[in-house]
């Protein structure tokens, strides 16, 4: 089959390798019809991603049909239009057992060493991280599912509220989502912040975001507390700057909420504590998601409650990951979300 490889830092290339093959009864080979490109990819590309390293073949944002099924498989039949979770876990430890997956410390992510990913023609996953794409959903719709994923798990790690307002501090895929998914759950004021505009501007005109501001802006911080009655219940670091921390910080209110959700791998943080302390503000961290989360995104997409196709702006065959990877790199072209077909 073919497939794109991350074959060193930088550099895609197409290849003919084997077809995984179902080794367990509870396993599904998928065949791949689209695939995001991930900021986490994106991550792998530059060399600094803690664990996908070339070569490898990345892609979790996966969306196909179902081409083979295990003998235990019970809801899938062959030919089914699904949609995965890209995480296989070992079901049995005491987080898998209470439904927190997604800090199983033994599981395996898809488009890793351990788990070959969907920048191949098809791939293998465990019945329980399939799910079905509903009919209205296009396959390409189904890849913005695990981003959309992504922001229902960020929002409830936030324990947001209605009536609550939010700072989203990076406005490309998933912090354009995680405007839609705020907004839907009731957030009155929804501010974006970003380095591109055309990202703003996605987020503001289909994604509920109701300000936004162009960064880099030494007076951020005071028109974002304007806007806000003096400072946000919850802050989002959405984007690949530490410094951004700072800022969430500063226009927090007293005892909100600040998610990282960027890896900021970049440099060790470095911020002063006593405005965390002073303020009484709670830092949390947010990794992938639940099932739960997955249904739920899977819920707001198909019932339109969050326009996922807003931040869907390329469209590549396969063959040219490279360009697709350079595009989600720089946002050239007013990329935000590139998806790759087979
Ligand atoms: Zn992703
Ligand atoms: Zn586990």
């Amino acid at each position: 089959m073919k497939a794109a490889l991350l074959e060193r830092v930088g550099r895609m290339a197409m290849v003919d390798v084997e077809r995984p093959v179902i080794a367990q009864p509870d396993e599904i080979l998928i065949r791949t019809k689209t695939v995001g490109v991930c900021g986490s990819e994106i991550h792998a590309f530059h060399g600094t991603h803690p664990y996908r390293k070339a070569p490898v073949i990345l892609g979790h944002e996966a969306a196909g049909e179902v081409f083979a099924v295990g003998k235990a498989v019970k809801k899938f039949q062959v030919g089914d239009r699904v949609i995965v979770d890209p995480q296989w876990t070992c079901g049995k430890c005491a987080y898998c057992l209470r439904g927190d997956i997604n800090v199983c410390p033994s599981k395996r992510v898809l488009g890793t060493a351990n788990w070959q990913g969907a920048f191949g023609e098809y791939f293998v996953a465990p019945e329980e991280a399939v799910f079905h794409l509903p009919s209205n959903l296009s396959y390409a719709q189904g890849s913005l599912i695990e981003p959309l994923t992504v922001g229902v798990h960020v929002a409830r790690r936030a324990n947001l509220q209605a009536g609550e307002s939010v700072a989203i501090l990076g406005a490309g895929a998933i912090g354009g989502l995680l405007s839609g998914v705020c907004h839907t759950q009731g957030a009155q004021t929804v501010i974006a912040a970003d380095i591109k505009q055309h990202c703003l501007d996605a987020a503001r005109e289909r994604l509920g975001a109701t300000h936004d501001f162009l960064l880099p802006d030494v007076q951020v911080a005071e028109k974002i507390k304007r806007v806000s009655d003096g400072g946000v219940d919850v802050v989002f670091i959405t984007a690949d700057d530490g410094s951004l921390v700072n800022l969430g910080i500063e226009i927090a209110k007293r005892r909100g909420r600040i998610v990282l959700v960027a890896l900021l791998t970049e440099a060790p943080l470095q911020f002063v504590a006593y405005p965390i302390i002073s303020k009484e503000l709670q830092i949390v961290g947010s990794l992938m998601s639940s099932p739960a989360d997955v249904e739920k995104a899977i819920d707001l997409a198909a019932s339109n409650q969050v326009d996922v196709e807003a931040i869907a702006t390329h469209r590549l065959p396969i063959e040219q990951a490279q360009r697709g990877m350079e595009l989600a790199l720089t946002k050239d072209d007013q990329a935000i979300k590139v998806i790759l077909g087979f």
